[in-house]
């Protein structure tokens, strides 16, 4: 059976790419190699760290665009009147339809009386397959300004699952977005564990109050690594009263490093990355992470649910 871990963080730049891509070594080279998920759609940079090659791309069609036919346009300008987002504009060659400020509403083809206008799938992006010497890994590219992340994550979680359903992979590893919106909510529905990636700033605690609860109101088991630790003592502590608080694990503190920078510059992963005993963390975290993959962790409760 293919297990799902997801890595997430509530706030962007705590390092949870770097965790995945370091993860993904390590799973590589205990001879589990993972399929690897890039599912951070909107700012996709696992690529950078895990340098695929490109086996096979497709198209991501995630909403419609109206699309206007000016051999049947009688050019009357109800398009125009109709559409409440500025995406219909008459020049000298007539009415044509801005592909970049349609919404997909579909009003126009409504009230069209020539039958002009139709809704076509709209291109927003393209999927990848490729391989890493980490293993397989799929990701995407969501093209600037389109929307439907979420549903291009779940994509991608399909044909991850259908590849290692046939390759017969026991390991799913997902770099998830940030955040606690709709592309997260897509990531982490249904994943066997998440991994919340923190850091011990305002922001970070913040921000790991909110996947927590999310996580906890998901039913989906998390575990907690604090990234950057001794940025800050005070911070810290308020990163363990918040997990205390939903009786989330604390699996692991990787050290903050200047020698993380100077290597992740160079594609070195974590893991590699001796210097403040960096490697030996990320290592122990992510042994601590199959123990409890195997133990199967009580779901952390939602702060609102306790007593
Ligand atoms: S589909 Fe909606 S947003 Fe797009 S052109 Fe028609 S009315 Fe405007
Ligand atoms: S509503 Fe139809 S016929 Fe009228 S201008 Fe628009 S496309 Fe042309």
């Amino acid at each position: 059976m293919t297990r799902e871990i997801t890595v997430v963080s509530g706030k962007g730049g705590t390092g949870k790419s770097s965790v995945t891509a370091a993860f993904a070594r390590l799973a590589a080279t205990s001879s589990r190699a993972a399929m690897i998920c890039d599912l951070d759609v909107d700012a996709a940079d696992l690529h950078l760290l895990l340098a695929p090659e490109v086996l096979a791309t497709a198209p991501f069609s995630g909403g419609r665009v109206a699309t206007l036919d000016s051999a049947n346009c009688a050019a009357c300008g109800v398009c125009e009147m109709r559409c409440r987002y500025g995406a219909v504009r008459e020049d000298d060659d007539g009415f044509a339809i801005d592909a970049v400020s349609c919404e997909g509403c579909g009003v126009c083809t409504h009230f069209c009386p020539s039958g002009a206008i139709r809704m076509v799938p709209r291109v927003s992006g393209r999927w990848f397959r490729s391989r890493t010497t980490s293993g397989p890994m799929f990701h995407a590219e969501l093209y600037p300004g389109e929307e439907n992340s979420g549903k291009l994550v779940s994509l991608l979680r399909e044909e991850a699952r259908g590849a290692s359903a046939a390759e017969g992979r026991e390991l799913i590893l997902a770099d998830g977005p940030p955040g606690v919106g709709c592309p997260v909510i897509s990531a982490i529905t249904g994943s066997d564990m998440v991994v919340i990636v923190t850091e011990p700033t305002a922001s970070g605690v913040h921000d790991l109050a909110r996947i927590a609860d999310l996580c906890g109101g998901l039913k989906v088991p998390a575990v907690v690594l604090v990234n950057k630790a001794g940025l800050d003592a005070s911070m810290r502590l308020r990163v363990q009263e918040v997990c205390d608080a939903r009786r989330l694990p604390v699996i692991g503190e990787i050290p903050f490093s200047t020698a993380v920078v100077a290597g992740l510059v160079r594609r070195v992963t974590l893991d590699r990355i001796a210097a403040d005993g960096v490697a030996e963390a990320v290592t122990k975290a992510w042994h601590a992470v199959l123990f409890h993959l195997a133990h199967r962790l009580p779901v952390a409760e939602p702060k609102e649910l306790q007593a």
